[in-house]
């Protein structure tokens, strides 16, 4: 399988990297493109049953009950501030591209956005749309049915790194925004201390979920394919401490490890994501865990 943005052929980065998160099954090589500082998973060994690699996935469980929180606390979660994320309003549509649960969905709409949500997991688009309305959620199939020009935003949180053909979801999604609407993806970063640190542990790699990860560099030339404009590429260590944690224990591990162990992980996952942050103050921002491009059609 070549590089999405080259078409050159990557090189091997590491060989037989298991699901460390969840289930511990089956392993996957990861390769490389150096010229784009781009990683993915190869296709030709088929993933079988994918849905069972999500079964106790934490963003595939709906989320009942939701707490509300105000506008300004939301965009400075999800949205880092930035400015030209639009105000709520009843006529303003955002698209929450992979709204697993639908937290965020339900949040947005509770501060007054006009929300519609698309979701792989058939099973959750069937639930949601029952409590949302069948016109708000859609299975991803059926992406084409949405009005062209219509979404003033659209979300990807923690979304892009999931698709197994990025760059045809991303040129479909922005058929659906309007010009000048603004599209905001989050993602591991490749180029983090984490994976410097972890190597083939790392948090981020999180197999075979995550099929593509990306520096931002390979994340704005995808979306420049796709025909968007990036305006502003950012980093953050929100995730930092708990990527430190999972990178040193599996999830079968952390049920039966020593308390002290525990706790001792978790006062270095702090202390990891305090330097990362600190680090960022001298020039090195773009080695924190967490990637998040703004961009416009
Ligand atoms: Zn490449």
């Amino acid at each position: 399988m070549v590089c999405l943005l080259c078409k050159q052929p990557g090189r091997l980065l590491h060989a037989q990297v298991p699901d460390y998160l969840l289930s511990g099954r089956e392993a996957w090589d990861i390769h490389y493109c150096a010229n784009d500082k781009l990683a993915w998973i190869d296709d030709s060994k088929s993933v079988t049953n994918l849905a069972a690699y999500y079964d106790s996935y934490h963003a595939h469980q709906a989320h009942d009950s939701v707490s509300t929180v105000s506008f300004s606390a939301l965009k400075a979660r999800y949205f880092f501030n930035y400015p030209a994320w639009p105000e709520p309003k009843a006529s303003v549509k955002i698209l929450d591209f992979g709204c697993g649960g639908a937290q965020l969905l339900k949040q947005l709409q509770a501060v007054g956005f006009d929300v519609y949500g698309v979701e792989f997991d058939e099973e959750l688009v069937r639930s949601l749309a029952s409590t949302l309305g069948v016109d708000k959620i859609y299975s991803v199939d059926k992406l084409g049915l949405l009005p062209e020009n219509s979404f003033d935003a659209i979300v990807l949180n923690h979304v892009v790194e999931h698709l197994t053909d990025p760059l045809s979801i991303l040129m479909s999604l922005q058929r659906l925004l309007r010009p000048g609407g603004v599209i905001m993806l989050a993602t591991p970063n490749l180029e983090a201390w984490g994976r410097m640190l972890f190597a083939g542990r790392w948090r981020g790699w999180e197999l075979p979920r995550h099929r593509y990860l990306f520096s931002d560099s390979a994340l704005v030339k995808l979306l420049s394919m796709a025909g968007y404009k990036t305006d502003k590429v950012m980093f953050s260590s929100r995730l930092a401490r708990g990527m430190f944690v999972s990178g040193f224990m599996p999830a079968w591990e952390r049920l039966t490890v020593k308390p002290r162990w525990r706790y001792l992980l978790h006062l270095g996952g702090y202390i990891f994501a305090i330097l990362a942050r600190l680090l960022a103050y001298v020039g090195l921002a773009g080695k924190q865990e967490e990637l998040i491009v703004f961009a416009h059609k």
